[in-house]
């Protein structure tokens, strides 16, 4: 495997912080899908995701020169309750490869057994492989920070979940795999030396400027909290729901991470649960930001051997304001509102209650939004909306505020038009490519949606159809954890 220029960073931290081993290889590998952007990313030759070398080391059959296997340790906050014992039970870090975009993980997710894996077998199935590759691809198209995917590699090695299934592996790109529970980890085994070293060594891998402030932790967990203020913001945005931010699945980096019973909003119901098995509704999609919060509040929790407790407070305080602050910024420019003005607020508000209420489309009510022409019928947008008489009186007041705009109609559109997307990746979708694969072993479908995904603003004629809103089959999809 020719190009991947590996600079393993995090494997100076010492052995405290993982545990090196090879992965277990699949019998019988064969390629289910590649990305060409990700590994036009990592400068990789077009063609060298086709070569059998690289199909070797995908499916932990060979590894990779200059790659070096590890399973790294955390812990973290699952649900309310506090777990202080978690790790790569599935996964390995591959190394860290330099990257246009700077450094870059390399994770085999699948990759067999390791000292974290419980009682568990390791493994991943072709139907989560398939989630988490066009997830990633899904909020990458719509410039939200995540980690995507270079491959899967399929097998016939079964895997038993609630039935028996085909096993697979994915390779993920990220940032970093150091999550709010690395430090938690540390942090609750009194181990503020391993904490220190571990800030340390984000600081000086991923955030250089940060060393030279008079407190770089401080910053960096500012950092933290900002970025992850400012991801949820984006996701609420897109109407992206986790599923499951426990703060083993946080990065430190704030990038979207570990995608498992996730999903897009199809009607807009704020409190929709994506995740079969939070009975509780603790991950729905409007406790994200509070949730995002109380993630914070742990992170700083883990950071407290380094930081004073009134320094870590007062950034928390800063969490909210900036998120707040990020999303009326986001929602403003949905609705092509180039000004601010007083009123902004209770139009976005009073919009969003509209949506609940009627069970709207949220993708496609603002998607036809960007061609609203104040005082007009506007009738395909109103055909949205099961109450005509709201809509009327939405509309009027719209109508009146954007006439206060100074920005012609035609630049409003267009601007509206790189906001609000024309696709999502929806679950019927997301479970159409997974019916074919898994049923059928046609992986074309994979393709097209990854393809689709990249260009969600402005896509080609032939995703014309990915716009179109769930069938009656593919609205109740219930995702659970078990991947
Ligand atoms: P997740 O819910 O996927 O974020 O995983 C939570 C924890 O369970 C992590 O420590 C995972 O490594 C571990 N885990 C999940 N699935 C498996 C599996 N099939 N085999 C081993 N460990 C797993
Ligand atoms: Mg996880």
């Amino acid at each position: 495997m020719h190009g991947l220029h590996f600079d393993n960073r995090f494997h100076s931290l010492g052995d405290a912080f993982y545990t090196a081993l090879a992965p277990t290889g699949f019998a019988n590998p064969h390629l289910v899908a590649t990305n060409p952007s990700a590994a036009q990313l990592l400068g990789l030759a077009p063609g060298a995701l086709e070569s059998p070398e690289f199909l070797a080391w995908a499916s932990g059959n060979a590894t990779a020169p200059g790659s070096a296997p590890l399973a790294m340790v955390y812990a973290g906050h699952q649900f309310g309750g506090y777990s202080p014992q978690l790790g790569d039970g599935r996964g390995l870090l591959l190394g860290q490869v330099r990257t246009r975009a700077g450094l870059l993980d390399l994770h085999l997710k699948g990759a067999g057994k390791t000292p974290y894996s419980r009682f568990a077998d390791g493994r991943a199935v072709l139907r989560s492989t398939i989630r988490e590759y066009l997830a990633g691809e899904a909020l990458h198209g719509l410039g939200i920070p995540s980690t995507r995917a270079l491959a899967i590699v399929g097998s016939d090695e079964p895997v038993l979940r609630e039935q028996v299934e085909a096993g697979a592996m994915l390779i993920r790109m990220a940032r970093t795999h150091i999550r709010f529970g690395s430090f938690e980890y540390f942090h609750h085994r009194q181990r503020p030396d391993a904490v220190r070293a571990l800030a340390d060594h984000v600081i000086a891998t991923y955030l250089p400027d940060l060393a030279a402030a008079a407190q770089p932790h401080l910053e960096l967990f500012r950092h933290a909290v900002h970025a992850t203020a400012r991801l949820i913001a984006q996701w609420q945005t897109v109407g992206f729901c986790h599923g499951v931010m426990n703060t083993d699945n946080m990065s430190i980096l704030g990038e979207t991470l570990d995608f498992g019973p996730y999903g897009f909003l199809d009607a807009y119901a704020p409190g929709h649960i994506c995740n079969h098995s939070d009975h509780e509704g603790r991950y729905a999609y409007h406790r994200q930001p509070a949730i995002g919060l109380w993630n914070c509040n742990a992170l700083a929790h883990g950071l407290s051997s380094l930081i004073a407790a009134d320094d870590l407070r007062t950034v928390l305080l800063e969490y909210e304001p900036l998120l707040l602050a990020e999303l009326r910024r986001r929602q403003r420019d949905k609705l092509g509102l180039a000004l601010e003005l007083p009123g902004d607020a209770a139009l976005i508000d009073d919009l969003l209650a509209l949506l609940a209420k009627g069970g709207i489309d949220y993708t496609l009510f603002f998607r036809q939004l960007c061609d609203f022409v104040p005082g007009a019928a506007n009738t395909p947008l109103r055909d949205l909306c099961p109450d005509r008489a709201v809509f009327a009186a939405w509309a009027a007041r719209y109508s009146t505020r954007l006439e206060t705009e100074t920005r012609d109609a035609a630049a409003r559109r267009a601007a509206m038009r790189r906001v609000n997307p024309a696709h999502v990746l929806r679950n019927y979708l997301a479970e159409t490519a997974i019916r074919a694969a898994v049923d059928q072993g046609d992986y074309r479908e994979i393709d097209n949606l990854r393809r689709a995904l990249a260009q969600p603003f402005d896509p080609a004629d032939e995703f014309a159809r990915y716009a179109a809103p769930p069938p009656d089959w593919g609205r109740g999809i219930a995702v659970s954890c078990s991947s």
